[in-house]
This record gives C-alpha cells, structure tokens and sequence, in this order.
C-alpha cells in the first residue's frame, strides 16, 4: 500500500502498516517511537478504539488517566499516519466550518455562545495535554492572521470582527496592510488582516508521537499494521476483526476520520466526505529574501478566500502552503496541483526568488452534510461511540474529542454541545457526493474570482 489513498469513498482495504507519507514532518520528526506492533492473536478489552490518530490516541490516554479500563487501539497502518502526522500544523479553536456570522441563525444564541466556548475550551485541552505529557512539538507562540486577499474583503472582515465582539466577546485585532508588512510580513494579497489573539503552530507528527507515548505510557495497547476489517455484534460484546486475530471489546470507538471505509460500520456509510487538502513546503529562504519580505511571523495565517489557503514560515525558513486539493490522488492532477501551490506561493510571497517544492504531499479531511464534527454515539448500538467530520479543522477538536468520549465512557460528564453530540446527518443524494463536490468547488472558485 503506498503512501497516498486513491480515495476513501471507494477504497476497499484501509491499508496495512504503510509508511508515512513522504511530509516535510515525516522528515523532521526524529525516530518514531516504540509500539506494540501488529495484533498477533485473539484478545479481549473493554474498550477498542479503531485508528490511531490524534481521536485514537486522546481517547486513549484520557480513557487510561479516568479509568482502570484495559483499552487497545488498533492501527492499520502506524500511529499519526492519517491526517494527524501530515497537516497544515494550526491549531486553532475551531468547530468546523461554519462562518461566525451563520452560527446565531443556525444554533440559537445560546447553543452559538456554548459551541464558541467548547472551541476555545479545544485549544486549551490541546495546550494541557501537550504540556501534561511533556510533549516536544515545536509549538509557536500565539497567533492566527486571517489575512483579506483583497482590498474589497476587509468589510468582511471588521463585520466579523464586529460579530465576534457583540455576539461572542471576543476580541481580535484589526490590522492595516501597513502594520500587517510592518510587524508580521510584507507579502502578496495582504491588504489587511484579522488577528487572533490564540490559536498555535507546532509540528504535527511529533505531537502525534508524543500521544502514541503517552497513549502507551498511561496503559494502553497500541497496535499498528492492523486494520480493522469488521465489526460483528456478539452478544454484548463487540468482535473488530484485523488480518492477525481478532478483538473482543466491550465498548468500540471509531476514529478514522478521513481514512473511514465506506464499509467499515453501518451506522457510518454515506455520512462523510472525504476531500484532498494539499501542502507544498519551499525551500529555506535566505537572509536577504527574509529581510526583503520583512518576513517576522511565525503566526498562523489564513485568507479570506472560500477555498482558503492556510499558510506559515517554519522554524527554518521555508514557508508551508496548503489548499484544497483536486478530487482524486491521481498523479497528473497531483503534479498539477503541486504547480499551483507554487504559483500560489509566488503570489503572496513575491520576495521569494523561485519558489520550489521540496516536499508536496495531500490528505484526506472529512467534511460532514452540516459541516460541523460529530462526537456521538451510534443510533443502534450504544457501545459503539465514534468523533467524525473535522471538516479541514480538527487539530486541536480531534484532541478535545477524544477527551470527551473518554468523559462520556468513563462516565464522568463532559458534555458537548448537543449539534456535536448528535449522529452524523447522511448526505442526501450520498451515491453522488464526489459529483456534488465537484459542482461546489467550481461554484465557490467563481465566487473567490469574482
Ligand atoms: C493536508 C491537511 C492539512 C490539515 N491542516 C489542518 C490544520 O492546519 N489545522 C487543523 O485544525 N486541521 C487540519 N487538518 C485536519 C486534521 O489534521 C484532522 O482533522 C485530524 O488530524 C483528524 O485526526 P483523526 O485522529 O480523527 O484522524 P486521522 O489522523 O486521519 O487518523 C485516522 C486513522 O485511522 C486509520 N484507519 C482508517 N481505517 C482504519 C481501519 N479500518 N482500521 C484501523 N485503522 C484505520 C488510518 O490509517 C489513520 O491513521 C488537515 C488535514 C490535512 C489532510
């Protein structure tokens, strides 16, 4: 099984014991750690957790720090493998992608208030358990620059500003291209920026080995190479299937995110999406090219685009640039894609002499019908608990959420909002999503254009 995914709606096999996608992180992370290796034979638990990233492997640390609960994850391919060894890097207190400006209309002002407050109360169990488990994972101060890609998005975004202060107390910081080149970076499509205040980047394959040891530190099993291949009903017990024996557990969770087969439960079948996001990594900057862009910021940034580009200088000077991918892993469009990103480079960084792409690589994020994650548990089978559908934003919630199904298993409270805390909507017209998907990526680079 190679690296990359032909795509998730459509694959068969979930993969087994594949190698880390060639990242920019793969090559920086130092050793992977220790794990306890395929599953070689029948065993029994009280609760499985199927996937081992950041959901897998949170759930699993938390269940062990409440519980004497004996808990084993089972990897198909190796822990951080999927999203969480190969992501943008920000983490950043978000549910979803709904824009703040829907979240009143849509929820109700107190369910808005509650769901604000659960994305803040993400970032900070990110924070505790980074610290906690003495995580090494080049963190980066504070700081998330939504950055207006033209001149006509900053009414956009000071009503945002407006909304988040009136709805939300929250404060952001207007910033004017002046100060934006001045104190953060002189760079392209830069007319003026949003800042918040929290939000941070660090290096997401080391914090995803710094889970699976905690992960294992605390008491739990973590077993890579071993894909789950079915999930029967045995009496109370639940019997999860791999290619080296099988699981009898109590309770299962489901935490393979982007990477979940169509097939692998009931209960999930046409209720994700799963959608390529795409990053290219330059080569170091030099001092003068440094100097020339005034180049400052180690922030977050994003812009105000609807396909957004999400982008930060790494600490040795390359810069790191994603988007939304093409709709299949196929290598033309793929190599297509690269190119753009550089183009995409070139224009935001125009101090950058020739940008070029030392590593490129994608991943598959998972959008849901109502583009918020669900931490729920399954309509027919109340041992059966799973947190789905970042949609593009799960770094610090995909943490989070782990720690509330450990809540909600251990029986220690920790509700969430209850939109989270539902099951996941099935798409309507499912059998066409990647059609659908297609229609709305044109409709929404029209709209970027115009
Ligand atoms: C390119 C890219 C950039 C991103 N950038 C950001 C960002 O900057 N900020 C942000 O907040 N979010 C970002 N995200 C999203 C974020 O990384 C994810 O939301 C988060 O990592 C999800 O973690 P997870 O543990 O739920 O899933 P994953 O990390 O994807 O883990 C799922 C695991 O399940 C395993 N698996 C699948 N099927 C089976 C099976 N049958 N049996 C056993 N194991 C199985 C897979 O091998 C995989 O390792 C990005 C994602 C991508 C792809």
């Amino acid at each position: 099984m190679s690296a990359l995914y032909a795509d998730p709606l459509r694959a068969r096999d979930p993969g087994r014991g594949a190698a880390h996608a060639p990242t920019y992180w793969q090559a920086t992370a130092g050793p992977e750690p220790r794990d306890d290796g395929p599953l070689a034979g029948d065993r029994d638990c009280d609760v499985a957790i199927v996937g081992g990233g950041y959901t897998g492997l949170s759930t699993a640390m938390h269940l062990r720090r409440m519980t004497e609960a004996s808990v084993l994850v089972l990897e198909a391919n190796r822990a951080g493998w999927g999203c969480s060894g190969r992501n943008g890097s920000f983490a950043r207190p978000a549910i979803g992608r709904v824009p703040y400006a829907d979240w009143h209309t849509r929820w109700g002002a107190p369910a808005a208030r509650w769901m604000f407050a659960e994305a803040l109360s993400a970032l900070e169990t990110a924070r505790d358990v980074i610290a906690t488990c003495g995580i090494e994972c080049d963190a980066m101060a504070d700081g998330w620059l939504k950055i207006a890609h033209r001149r006509d998005r900053l009414d956009a975004l000071r009503r945002e500003q407006a909304i988040l202060k009136e709805r939300f107390d929250w404060a952001a910081d207007f910033i004017d291209a002046e100060s934006l080149a001045a104190a953060h970076v002189r760079g392209g499509e830069a007319h003026g920026a949003l800042r918040w205040p929290v939000s941070f980047a660090m290096h997401p394959l080391k914090l995803a080995f710094g889970l699976a040891v905690a992960a294992r530190g605390a008491g739990a099993i973590v077993h890579s190479a071993s894909p789950v291949l079915a999930i029967e009903r045995e009496g109370r017990s639940f019997l999860l299937r791999t290619p080296g024996g099988s699981v009898r557990a109590r309770k299962v969770v489901i935490a393979t995110n982007g990477y979940t087969l169509e097939a692998l439960f009931p209960a999930l079948r046409n209720r994700l999406l799963p959608v390529l996001s795409n990053i290219v990594v330059t080569q170091p900057l030099d001092a003068e090219e440094i100097e020339e862009g005034n180049f400052l910021t180690t922030d977050c940034m994003t812009d105000t685009r609807t396909m957004l580009y999400y982008y930060r200088r790494l600490p040795d000077g390359r810069i790191l640039l994603g988007g939304k991918g093409p709709l299949a892993e196929k290598p033309a469009a793929m190599a297509e894609h690269r190119r753009h990103l550089l183009a995409v480079v070139a224009r935001k960084f125009p101090f950058v002499r020739v940008p070029r792409a030392d590593y490129f690589w994608g991943g598959w994020v998972a959008l849901t019908w109502d583009a918020i994650p669900h931490v729920a548990t399954a309509e027919d089978a109340p041992e059966i608990h799973y947190a789905l559908g970042y949609v593009g934003s799960g770094v610090a919630f995909s943490i989070h959420a782990g720690r509330r199904l450990a809540e909600r298993i251990a029986g220690t409270g920790g509700a969430l909002p209850p939109q989270v805390e539902t099951v996941l909507p099935r798409f309507p017209l499912a059998a066409f999503r990647r059609i659908g998907q297609g229609a709305a990526m044109r409709l929404h680079a029209l709209r970027d254009a115009l």
